[in-house]
């Protein structure tokens, strides 16, 4: 993803934002910080509209992908008729994103006869607003069919919106999801409109493709690589060119050796990235094994797996959070990657670096965090996001605990610290831990307070 401007306009603030970078870096590299610095996280596949609206989608009954669809087309209806609750969540997504240490994302705006442009203009205005603290790719995507009927032979309502959308200022994505076609010849059709608008204005590719464990399906991916290589060198693997993604692909899960390569083989080199979406993927597929022995298999791409063995271009992510296509699980990619240490059985030192490949230019602090491993396998809380130099991030818990001298020792700690007030020798060291300990020098004093909670 492409990096955003500076935050800071003036070079006096420049510079300091330079020192508050640089010399924790330093503190850290010479050891005298027990810090865990990382480089910083993206979402390389999030929904920013659909967020934080599972307590409207009722009691989940059978919790499938059906159901979803119902559900969330009911809670997504009134999307248009209240634009700051739209705003609100993804606020919420976006803010609690980059305090766990998230710098960039790449966030779905759904666009279709029942939401319009609603969670576009959300989108956009969310983009302007973090602008410094994250950098929102804006992705303009049709979760619901772009054909309304299986006899339908033309695209209908749900199309024409997406080609009046893409042509927006700040949409750099345009995707769908062809599973959702009536059939597939239209989910066939999907791809090629999608490409087809890509092309036309200069935008990246983003599919949810794949989405079943059904051996006798077709796997699309094909589709979309036959078709791409039509455009001749557009979807080659250039230096800052296009790029297709493809989300989910659960049905890649069932190939043998064999059909890895020859997958690899066909997709050569165009530039094609494939994203697992592991709390997704596991909760809603594989439903019809649920009564075999050992229950519904890990039906998510094996990331490090696959990166590992076959050198594949693979990411991961977080996709949704708290709604009816995925209930559980947080915003934090760091949790994700423990819950993949689990799923993929990847702890080892590789494994984790693939798991941890990130952009080093941005970095993260995980506080109380000795070790890298430590850091992706059993992450902290408290954390500080830095991005192009600057603090733009801190998460700080307040933590107590019942014991026979912790009531003493807190009102102990809270005279003493009025009692210093008294004293003028004090108050440069007060103005410090009170005022600028909390924002700029976060950083430094994170580690003294971590140690002493
Ligand atoms: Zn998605």
């Amino acid at each position: 993803m492409k990096k955003e401007s500076s935050l800071f306009h003036s070079d006096g603030m420049k510079s300091m934002a330079k020192a508050a970078f640089y010399f924790p870096r330093m503190l850290l590299q010479l050891g005298i910080l027990k810090l865990t610095g990382i480089a910083s996280l993206c979402h390389s596949h999030i929904h920013l509209d659909k967020c934080f609206i599972l307590e409207r989608c009722g009691d989940l009954i059978s919790g499938d992908f059906k159901e979803a669809m119902e559900v969330t087309g009911i809670a997504k209806a009134a999307f248009p008729s209240n634009k700051e609750d739209l705003m609100e969540r993804g606020r919420k997504l976006v803010r609690e994103s980059v305090e766990c240490g998230v710098t960039s994302m790449r966030a779905h705006l759904e666009i279709d006869g029942l939401v319009g442009f609603s969670c576009l203009d959300a989108g956009l205005h969310l983009k302007e607003e973090f602008h410094s603290a994250c950098y929102i790719q804006i992705a303009a995507f049709a979760q619901e069919a772009l054909f309304a009927d299986a006899a339908d032979i033309d695209p209908g309502h749900n199309f024409r919106l997406l080609a009046e959308a893409v042509q927006r200022s700040g949409v750099e994505v345009v995707g769908s999801a062809p599973y959702v076609e009536p059939t597939v010849d239209q989910a066939k059709k999907n791809i090629t409109l999608i490409l087809d608008l890509a092309t036309r204005y200069s935008l990246h590719a983003d599919f949810h493709l794949d989405y079943n464990l059904d051996p006798t399906s077709e796997p699309l991916i094909y589709e979309v690589i036959n078709q791409a290589r039509k455009y001749g060198r557009h979807w080659l693997v250039l230096e800052g060119g296009p790029r297709i993604t493809i989300g989910h692909a659960t049905r890649l899960q069932l190939f043998t050796p064999a059909e890895w390569r020859h997958l690899i083989d066909a997709i050569g080199d165009l530039a094609i990235t494939i994203v697992g979406l592991p709390n997704s993927d596991m909760y809603m597929q594989g439903r019809q094994h649920r009564d075999n022995a050992l229950g519904a298999p890990r039906s998510t791409l094996r990331v490090p797996y696959i990166a590992s063995k076959y050198g594949f271009h693979i990411a991961m992510s977080v996709n949704n959070v708290e709604n009816a296509f995925t209930p559980q699980g947080s915003v934090d990619p760091l949790a994700l990657c423990s819950l993949a240490a689990a799923v993929f059985q990847a702890a080892t030192k590789k494994d984790i670096e693939i798991l941890m490949k990130g952009d080093p230019a941005d970095f993260l602090i995980v506080h109380g965090t000795k070790t890298l491993q430590q850091a992706v396998l059993n992450p902290g809380i408290d954390r500080t996001t830095i991005r192009n130099g600057a603090v733009v991030a801190c998460r700080q818990t307040r933590r107590w605990i019942a014991s026979r001298d912790s009531t003493l020792t807190q009102s102990r700690a809270e005279i003493r610290g009025w009692w210093y007030a008294l004293f003028p020798i004090s108050w440069p060291y007060l103005v410090y831990k009170w005022v600028l300990a909390p924002h700029v020098w976060y950083v430094l004093s994170g580690y003294s307070e971590s140690r002493s909670q």
